[in-house]
């Protein structure tokens, strides 16, 4: 993906001028609010991560003059539109691509664990140690035991 695309220093002022009431008031162009002194933001209108074609010039109509606080980084506002509009697009390339998120982790969100072990289980395949035949390895029954809590009140 090639770089973003910022407005020239002439582009932001014609913006400004264009967001400029009759008394000289700047106006955020997203609600109209008076944002004169307060923090205003150069929005680009189309996100510049959804413009494919980035040779092409910017020019002051691409923009819009926006209060960050009142429309364009609030929650719900521009920035967190776009950035929703970003990820739809990457999901509909990845699609578009084949890239697809598997059966399973698409129905329950994530993949299925492996079956835990439990030692009641029985083993799927001999351990290596039993070997085999003669070579079996016996407890003597003395040494079973009942594993247990050591504390008396149990
Ligand atoms: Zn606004």
């Amino acid at each position: 993906m090639s770089s973003r695309r910022e407005f020239t220093r002439a582009q932001k002022a014609e913006m400004l001028k264009r967001a400029m009431d009759g008394q000289g008031q700047i106006r955020c162009e997203g609600c109209g609010l008076n944002i004169t002194g307060k923090v205003i933001e150069f929005d680009h209108i189309v996100a510049e991560a959804l413009v494919l074609d980035k040779t092409v010039l910017l020019t002051s109509r691409d923009g819009r003059v926006l209060g960050r606080d009142c429309c364009h980084r609030v929650p719900g506002g521009k920035t967190a539109r776009d950035c929703g509009d970003i990820a739809e697009a990457k999901r509909r390339e990845a699609r578009h691509l084949g890239i697809r998120r598997s059966e399973q982790a698409r129905r329950t969100g994530f993949g299925r664990p492996a079956p835990q072990r439990t030692a009641s289980r029985p083993l799927a395949k001999p351990a290596a140690w039993r070997g085999s035949g003669a070579a079996t390895v016996q407890a003597a029954p003395g040494d079973q035991r009942e594993v247990g809590c050591d504390r008396d009140p149990c």
